[in-house]
């Protein structure tokens, strides 16, 4: 029986969460058909991940050398996950459902001119192969077939559990040696910034979010200060990032971040699909609106039909009060 093989995305060595849930769900496909889980660490300074790796129920670990995997980058990890493919001829291989899990992938598929499915939350072996999978920005769910020599699979962030078996046991380690073309190496990570302070979007547990209904990118300062009064942070639609109002680390939704906090006061805000889908998992959202047949009012738990320029100021002023300050 052929393997099921992981890619495991790690950031130098750091295994990432979601290589978890690629391997929980690499362990249920490899579990249904008898095969045995292995996983592919790419670069030299992952090597120290196997002993983790076997805890996920992983018996081999490819751990794949080359001057050219100096760091991440996707054209030579791309072409590592090809040569893993011709050298170890797995049934499947999973990938991470973030960014760089579907770009290493793509390129994969792209290299061994096979297809690929992005962002699964089920799969079931057999000819052909189902899935399930999230599409449209998580909005909707589509059962499909494949029918390929290799499946080629990623798996949605949260889509499966990312906890090992639980069975401690070791995995052998044994080297991929896949002689990359040094020009693959073009496009790799150099730097790294750290953020020194502050909380982010994605883990706020208040984002005040403005819209068009905002007016300019002088106008959000009103909506900074109710956000640093809450102890949160100001996110936005994507008319404000193409406005140039704001910058994109601020954008909500399916091309920006999902944010999931116990307050979202979403202001100015038409609440399009595709800005839901990034906003849909806060525990509560405030609609602040001029328009009562707002999507985001229709959705929101509470909202208040106004100006926000008038409704913005006013909530900062109470607290204010409240707090005597
Ligand atoms: C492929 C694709 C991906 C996309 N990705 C994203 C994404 O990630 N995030 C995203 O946000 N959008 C995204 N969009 C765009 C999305 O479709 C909407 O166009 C966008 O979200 C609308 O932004 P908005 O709500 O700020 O503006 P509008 O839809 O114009 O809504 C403005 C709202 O402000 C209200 N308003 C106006 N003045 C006031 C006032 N003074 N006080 C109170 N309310 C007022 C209006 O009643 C209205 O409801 C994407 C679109 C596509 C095609």
């Amino acid at each position: 029986m052929n393997p099921v093989l992981v890619v495991v995305e790690h950031d130098r060595g750091v295994m990432v969460a979601a290589s978890g849930e690629a391997l929980t769900a690499a362990r249920e496909l490899a579990g249904t058909t008898g095969a045995s889980l292995e996983a592919l660490t790419i670069g030299a300074d992952a090597d120290g991940l196997a002993a983790d790796l076997a805890g996920f129920g992983v018996r081999v670990v490819h751990q794949a050398h080359d001057p050219a995997l100096t760091d991440y980058g996707p054209e030579a990890w791309g072409a590592v996950v090809a040569h893993a493919v011709a050298e170890l001829a797995p049934s499947a291989v999973l990938a991470t459902g973030t960014d760089r899990g579907h770009e290493v992938l793509a390129h994969a598929a792209a290299h061994l001119d096979l297809p690929m499915i992005a962002n699964c939350t089920a799969v079931t072996p057999g000819e052909p192969m189902t899935v399930t999978r999230v599409r449209w920005g998580g909005s909707l769910l589509e059962e499909a077939a494949l029918t390929a020599p290799v499946a080629l699979l990623t798996t949605a962030l949260h889509g499966f559990d990312g906890e090992p078996a639980g069975e401690p046991g070791t995995a052998t380690t044994r080297e991929l040696l896949p002689d990359l073309d040094p020009a693959l190496a073009r496009s790799v990570v150099r730097e790294r910034v750290e953020r020194t302070a502050g909380i982010t979007l994605a883990t706020a547990p208040v984002v005040v979010g403005g819209g068009r209904g905002v007016g300019s990118a002088e106008a959000f300062a009103p909506l900074e200060e109710l956000a640093s009064l809450l102890g949160g942070v100001v996110g936005c639609s994507r008319v404000v990032t193409n406005n140039g109002w704001r910058q994109h680390r601020d954008q909500v939704g399916q091309t920006g971040t999902r944010i999931a906090p116990t307050v979202y006061l979403a202001c100015g805000i038409s609440g399009a699909i595709q800005h839901w889908v990034g906003a849909m998992t806060a525990k509560n959202i405030i609609a602040v609106n001029l328009d009562p047949d707002a999507n985001m009012v229709a959705k929101a738990g509470y909202a208040v039909i106004g100006d926000l320029h008038e409704v913005i100021p006013a909530i900062s002023a109470e607290i204010r009060r409240r707090k005597g300050t």
